[in-house]
């Protein structure tokens, strides 16, 4: 079954590599590598399953038509049955061009629904002028597509956040609200009602920028209301980014530890039960060092390299 998921048959492209021209083949291993990741996810968190509706939230975004694409892809070849429904919220911003997702989700033959609410009106009144209109405007957009999920009757609603937005939120969280807290691949929406999925959270930004480049997906901004980006966001993705540009690998090693928690090593007593520590008699790799210098192997992420620390 999860052979089907994560496409690892051999095409004829990978059986004749020297024929086909390099960026030809560039642009198939990208295509396999994104099928690989998003059937990962599923996978990994059950994020969908036999007989599920999921809500496909398109923006107009490289993200979301990534994620539609794919999510396509899979469905072709899936062990189970689902449906996609496309959905987009036009919020009335002015020069939203609101043919353009019409017509290409005509043109794709996926189910779709475009829900109309001019929100814009209403953060336009409520914000004073310069002041950032993203708070108020997701928080209307949410409260629209949990209302036309229900009239949907959809099971899963699909958000096209990526990894490196997982990241930013996990540094977002930590430095600014003291929690070591990130942004759930699967999770019960704040209504209580719903359960929202993100089918990228494998997947890299760059590889989504690449994959609408060669799609030529028809990108709509989301800035066409002329709203600030969220500074500290945008901070902390150039953060990440230079970090990954000085050390190689950083990035996915921080994925990789979202996926590897270790209570025993934090200080939250609700995670670990601090108060009753027993000892055991028995050895164990992962108990206190005391004194030892700790090493840090990293075999499995070859473009990092050994560090230690003295402790
Ligand atoms: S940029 Fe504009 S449309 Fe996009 S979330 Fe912010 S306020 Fe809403």
């Amino acid at each position: 079954m999860s052979a089907v998921w994560t496409d690892n048959e051999v095409t004829p492209l990978d059986q004749e590599p020297a024929k086909k021209p390099k960026i030809e083949l560039e642009t198939h291993k990208l295509e396999k590598r994104l099928c690989r990741q998003v059937g990962q996810a599923i996978m990994d968190f059950n994020m969908i399953e036999e007989g599920d509706r999921v809500m496909v939230c398109v923006s107009g975004g490289k993200d979301s038509y990534g994620m539609l694409d794919i999510l396509l892809k899979l469905q072709a070849r899936a062990p189970i049955n689902f449906e996609l429904i496309a959905v987009n919220l036009d919020q009335k911003q002015p020069g939203f061009p609101d043919h353009i997702l019409p017509e290409y989700l005509k043109q794709l033959g996926v189910p779709f629904h475009i829900e109309t609410q001019d929100t814009y009106s209403i953060v336009k009144k409520v914000i004073p002028e310069g002041k950032t209109m993203c708070s108020l405007c997701s928080r209307l957009r949410r409260g629209i597509l949990y209302r036309v999920a229900d009239e949907l009757k959809i099971t899963k609603i699909a958000l096209g956040h990526h990894r490196d937005d997982m990241l930013q939120t996990f540094f977002l969280n930590m430095f600014f609200a003291g929690k070591l807290k990130g942004m759930p691949p699967k999770l019960v929406s704040d209504d209580g009602g719903h359960i929202v999925i993100r089918p990228l959270a494998n997947v890299a930004e760059k590889d989504l920028i690449r994959w609408a480049a060669h799609r030529q997906f028809p990108i709509i901004p989301c800035s066409l209301c002329g709203s600030q980006e969220n500074l500290q966001r945008k901070q902390i993705g150039n953060m990440l980014r230079d970090w990954e540009k000085q050390y190689p690998g950083r990035i996915e090693s921080m994925f990789t530890a979202l996926q590897n928690v270790v209570p025993s090593h934090l200080m939250d007593t609700k995670r670990h039960n601090f108060r009753d520590v027993k000892t055991t008699g028995v050895p164990c790799a992962d108990g206190d060092k005391v004194f030892d210098e700790e090493e840090f192997p990293v075999a499995s992420l070859p473009s990092l390299q050994m560090v230690s620390i003295q402790v």
